[in-house]
């Protein structure tokens, strides 16, 4: 088992064995798979195993892994000079991309991940209205930046207090965390807080507590309340951005937010993040405003590179196909959860999906925490001995990409069936 010894191995030398915690199957136990390679909807593990792959690193991988177009994209660009510290057509060329593609964005700044972006937004956010409160979503998450990286208290609008050692008191203190979908919530804390506060940052579709829909009304709310208070809405896209459509959530509701925070598939799987918004926001930072921000990687040529080739294909591609596709897989787990009367809420929003293990409908944290996380590991352990790779954690969204097969789909089905009859 080559698993096993690169995973001691790793431990060693790496807190955890992994470079960001939730690889390390915590939630699931048992020993991570270590990838050797992937293509298309498959993967293929260190011990030679191949898995039908829903994780799709965790977003990006929207047209499958390795794609021909993205990898000759690449290795064209690479021989060209894999990172300069000036200015590229190729950031125009994305960043034109991204003002086509977003009714909200006039103007983009790259950076190299959706932290940088979302630390960034709330940046700019409290320099553009000079002031420091901000709101976030119990569930929501924004990367790790410390003002972010806050859970919820008790009560409607509890003052934040530290998701994690390390987060000052003092910074978490400004960041006030409501539920989802409680527009109620909103409202009160806006009478409370009003002019305090910066801005309200949310994931349009929630993907990191599971994929959670917003409820008629929430995300109007939210622009009701910031418009009215002179606060900022951002919206997190960096899971949604080009995942639900072609210039994401905002494109297909019409709801637009100040600024969106964009990362994941823009960077075709190497590391990226965007921040856009209106030309008045986005100028107030550095250098034509005073707002700091700055990145080595910034623009990337070779991630620009990536991100284009791949905004380009999907440009063509048909996202109510792959949304069918999701369709299908999630009616097929439905029908086999009801035929063996395991509590199960299927959550899906175009090509994202979570199965969650509870009876109650799933509208936010408090009703997703809900979920039997036992029975779940053993679903997942379960899938993944069956050849088929889901997110390791109750928490988080199943990805569908283009590459996915109706193949894949009935083979998944197959796959779960036999592992409920063992649950
Ligand atoms: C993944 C994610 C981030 C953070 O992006 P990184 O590139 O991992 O830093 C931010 N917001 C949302 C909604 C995400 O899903």
């Amino acid at each position: 088992m080559e698993k096993q010894s690169l995973f001691t191995r790793a431990q060693n030398v790496i807190p955890g064995g992994v470079n960001s915690p939730v690889r390390a199957f915590r939630a699931v136990g048992g020993t991570p798979i270590f990838i050797r390679e992937a293509s298309g909807s498959k993967i293929i593990d260190t011990d030679g195993n191949s898995y039908i792959d829903y994780v799709c690193s965790w977003g990006p991988m929207i047209l499958g892994h390795s794609h021909p177009v993205v990898v000759a994209a690449i290795r064209d660009a690479a021989g060209r000079g894999s990172s300069f510290g000036a200015p590229t057509e190729l950031e125009i060329n994305m960043a034109e991309r991204l003002v086509a593609a977003f009714p909200s964005i006039e103007m983009a700044r790259m950076v190299s991940s959706g932290t940088e972006a979302t630390m960034t937004a709330i940046r700019l956010a409290r320099g553009f209205t000079g002031r420091e409160k901000i709101i976030k979503f119990t569930g929501c998450y924004h990367g790790h930046a410390d003002s972010l990286l806050v859970k919820a208290g008790s009560g409607v609008a509890t003052l934040g207090i530290p998701g994690s050692p390390g987060v000052p008191k003092s910074l978490a203190e400004l960041t006030i965390t409501l539920p989802y979908n409680d527009a109620e919530a909103v409202r009160s804390a806006a009478t409370r807080y009003g002019d305090e506060i910066a801005c309200i940052i949310v994931e349009p579709v929630a993907g990191n507590m599971g994929v959670v829909q917003p409820k008629p009304g929430f995300l109007e709310t939210l622009r009701e309340v910031t418009h009215a208070n002179g606060s900022l809405l951002i919206f997190d896209e960096v899971i949604t951005g080009f995942r639900l459509a072609y210039g994401g959530w905002q494109t297909l509701t019409g709801i637009l937010p100040d600024l969106t925070c964009l990362g994941k598939i823009i960077g075709g799987g190497l590391p990226v993040g965007a921040l856009g918004g209106r030309r008045e926001v986005m100028e107030h930072l550095a250098p034509v405003g005073p707002v700091y921000q700055a990145g080595t990687l910034s623009g990337n040529p070779l991630a620009m590179t990536a991100g284009i080739a791949t905004l380009d294909i999907l440009k063509e591609k048909s996202y109510p196909e792959l949304e069918k596709m999701t369709e299908r897989l999630c009616a097929g787990f439905a029908d086999l959860f009801r035929g063996k009367d395991i509590p199960a809420r299927i959550n899906r929003v175009g090509s994202l999906f979570t199965l969650f293990f509870t009876a109650d409908e799933v509208v936010d944290f408090e009703t997703a925490s809900r979920s039997d996380t036992a029975l779940f590991a053993r679903f997942f352990q379960g899938m993944l001995a069956a050849g088929i790779n889901l997110a390791p954690a109750q928490f988080e969204a199943g990805f569908v990409s283009f590459s996915h097969t109706e193949d894949d789909i009935n083979r998944t089905l197959s796959a779960c069936a036999k592992v409920l009859k063992t649950l």
